[in-house]
Formats: structure tokens, sequence, C-alpha cells
């Protein structure tokens, strides 16, 4: 993709901003917190806040600007990916939800597009583009993080179901969510030994218990599967492919968690625009640094339009978030000592930069992420296993 717009592409814009006009405000100023995560959402406003993204997907559904590089047959578009990128950047100038249904759109969808069934495609992906139906992921237990292949949730076979023992950790939205995809061990293969499940969240034996993180949000969760049947025809993909379905997942996860960068820089812009000659150097490096990530973005966007995405993600996920964490920090500086408070002006600066570690972990750390672009877009030799 270029960073100049063809004429289809320009036409396409000028149509997508078109409708935004007429159906959403625009921002009066850049975010603070571009992702749902960064925000932290406190337990009093999440309920709001979930209901406000729901309506906004279900607008933009049923005006048919939902998942606009997915088929038509499962309520997307039937459009491109390079239209898809160009509506993100349209739609990030206004003030609309970005990112809440991020785990069934983002991640647990394009798995399902991917590696689903014909039957299971049609049932689960229109109401998941809509907003009707929320997802989470069920993969990390709290033994099993970036090892996650080590996991120990096991499967067993039991006429035409599956019934499913074990703890899952972390899980993201979990305490709203109507399905979870969920990786559980069938055999004692490393990789070969899991299988990947789609588990209706209000079965018998799915407990979800909410953990509370330091800024007083509370949105993963603890999720104790107690003999919780799944019928066979909820297994996505073969039996033994669930590593696959992981590899897939992740790879989409960090397609999804690019962020628009360059706006939270802007936000960090009035608090520089004295003669701080420091903080104005640390700015201008972040806006160089957010500049480089958007053309690495349209490099993803090319290698995704050519086939599955590449392992650049991590290099865009590992340096984007990193950039959050410098202008978190530059932007607290400035507040000062009213900096440490999360009150006033400071708020939600402070809401962020407590929730950019999440960011720095989810989806795979810094470390993981440092591996991957070693080993595979570097040709370093292998972490030792
Ligand atoms: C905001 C957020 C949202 C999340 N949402 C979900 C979700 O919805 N569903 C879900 O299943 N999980 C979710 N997770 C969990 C996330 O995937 C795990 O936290 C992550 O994979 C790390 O695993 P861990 O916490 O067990 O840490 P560990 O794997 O125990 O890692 C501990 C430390 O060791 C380092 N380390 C581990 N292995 C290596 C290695 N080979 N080389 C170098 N360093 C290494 C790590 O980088 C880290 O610093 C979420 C986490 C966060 C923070």
């Amino acid at each position: 993709m270029h960073p100049v717009d063809s004429p289809e592409e320009a036409a396409f814009r000028a149509e997508a901003r078109r409708w935004l006009e007429q159906n959403a405000s625009r921002r009066s100023r850049p975010p603070v917190a571009p992702s749902a995560i960064v925000a932290e959402w406190k337990p009093e406003e999440e309920e709001a806040r979930l209901a406000e993204a729901r309506r906004w997907q279900a607008t933009k559904f049923d005006a048919g600007w939902a998942g606009i590089a997915w088929p038509t047959e499962y309520g997307g578009r039937g459009g491109t990916i390079y239209q898809q990128h160009v509506f993100d950047e349209e739609e990030a100038a206004f003030d609309v939800p970005r990112d809440a249904l991020v785990v069934g759109l983002g991640w647990c969808g394009p798995a399902i597009l991917h590696l689903g069934t014909p039957e299971q495609r049609r049932r689960f992906l229109p109401p998941m583009l809509r907003g009707d139906e929320m997802w989470c992921q069920l993969f990390s237990e709290p033994g099993s993080g970036s090892d996650l292949a080590s996991l120990a949730t096991k499967a067993h076979r039991d006429g035409a179901d599956w019934v499913l023992e074990g703890e899952k950790t972390w899980s993201t939205f979990a305490h709203h969510a109507d399905w979870g995809l969920c990786i559980a061990r069938h055999g004692p293969d490393r990789h070969r030994g899991l299988t990947a499940f789609l588990v209706d969240m209000n079965s018998p034996g799915v407990v979800v218990t909410p953990i509370r993180q330091m800024t007083g949000a509370a949105n993963f969760n603890q999720v104790y599967l107690d003999g919780v049947r799944v019928p066979d025809r909820l297994r996505l993909g073969e039996i033994g492919d669930g590593w696959r379905v992981v590899i897939t997942t992740f790879m989409y996860e960090r397609v999804a968690a690019y962020l628009p960068v360059r706006q939270v820089v802007e936000a960090a812009r009035p608090l520089v625009s004295t003669s701080h000659p420091s903080r104005r150097a640390r700015w201008t490096r972040a806006f160089i640094t957010a500049r480089v990530l958007e053309l690495l973005r349209l490099r993803q966007i090319t290698a995704l339009h050519d086939g599955v995405p590449g392992p650049h993600g991590s290099l865009i996920k590992l340096a984007g978030t990193l950039l959050l964490d410098q202008v978190y920090d530059l932007g607290l500086d400035a507040f000062g000592p009213a900096g440490m408070v999360a009150t006033g002006g400071a708020g939600e600066w402070v809401d962020a930069f407590l929730g950019t570690p999440g960011l720095r972990i989810g989806g795979g750390t810094d470390q993981i992420q440092r591996n991957i672009i070693a080993e595979r877009i570097l040709g370093l030799p292998r972490d030792p296993r």
C-alpha cells in the first residue's frame, strides 16, 4: 500500500468520511488513550462504555461499514484490507468507541473465518460483527503464558461432547462474554495434543472471577472450567489443530494491536509547547517514531493483503507500545507533581500510563516479540528451548 491514496482509495475515503460525518461527531482533541485497554475503565463505567461500543458497532453493521474486508455472506462488506485501513484512519478522527470489541473482531473472528466450518462461520460471525455477541479468549493459564504450549486445561471426549476441566487467566472481558475461544489439552504431545473449542460462557461449570488491576479497573478475569460440556460441532479445526488456531489468532491479534499512536503524540503536543528543551526533544523523537510506525503499518497491510500476516506485527507491536510508554511518561513529567495523582487534567494521563504495561504484556511480552523479531525477521539463531 502506498502512503498516497490511489484514485479508488481516495473515492472510498471520501465516501467513508461522508458517512462518518453524518453519523458521528468529530473529536474536539486527540484521545490520550486510544484503546479500551489503555483507558482502564472503572467497573462502574464499564457497562455503559460497552453498551456504547455495541451500539456503534451495530450502526456500522446496519449501514454496511463493519468488517469491511470480511465476506458479505458473514455480514461484512466484501471489500479489501486497504479499504478497512482507510476506514480505520478516518474513524480515528471521530469521537466513537474503539477497541472494546477487539477480542472478537480482531482475535477470535479471524480465527473462525480462516479455520471454522461453514456452519460455524454462519452461526458466529454475523452476531460478532454486529456487536450482538461478545467474545473472550481462553488461552493463558496460571502456569502457561509465554510458553502457552505447556497449557494443562484438559479436554476429554464423552460421546458427542467434549468435557473441559481447568483454569484460564487474564481473560479480557470474559465477564461480559457470550462465547470464548478456548485451547485445551487432549493428549500428551506438546503441540499436537492441543485442540480448540468455541465455549458457550453461559454453560454450567463456567465460573468467571474478575481480577482487580492497579488502576482500579477489573477488565480481566480468572475463568474456571469445571466439567464444561462442549458439543464436538463446536470444535474449531481438527483434533490436534489447536496450535494452528493459537498461531493464527496471535498473528491477527498483532495486526489488531496497532493503535493510532500519532494521535497520542498529538495529545501530548500542548504539554510540551513550553520552552522546556529536553521535553521538546523527547516529543520530537516520539513524533518521528510515530510517522515511521505509520509507514510500517502500510507494509503490514500490504503483507496482509498478500496472505496471512507475517512476523512484522511483532515489530509494530513492540515499537508502538514502547512509544506509548515514552509519551505517557513525558505527559506525566510535564504535569509535574500533579502527575502523581489521578485527578484533574492529569487523570487520564495517569490511567493511560498505568494501563500501558498491560499492552506490553498482552498478546506476547516485549521479550517474546524481540525473540520473534530476532528469529523470524533477522534470521538469528533460535532461543534455546
Ligand atoms: C492487557 C492484557 C490482556 C490480556 N488478555 C488476555 C486474554 O484475553 N486471553 C488470554 O488468554 N490471555 C490474555 N492475557 C495474558 C497474556 O497473554 C500473558 O500475560 C502473556 O502471554 C505473558 O504470560 P505470563 O503473564 O504468564 O508471563 P510469563 O510467560 O510467565 O513471563 C514472565 C516474564 O518472563 C519473560 N519470558 C518468558 N519466556 C521468555 C523467553 N522465552 N525469552 C525471554 N523472556 C521470556 C516474559 O517476557 C516476562 O517478562 C492478557 C494479558 C494482558 C496484560
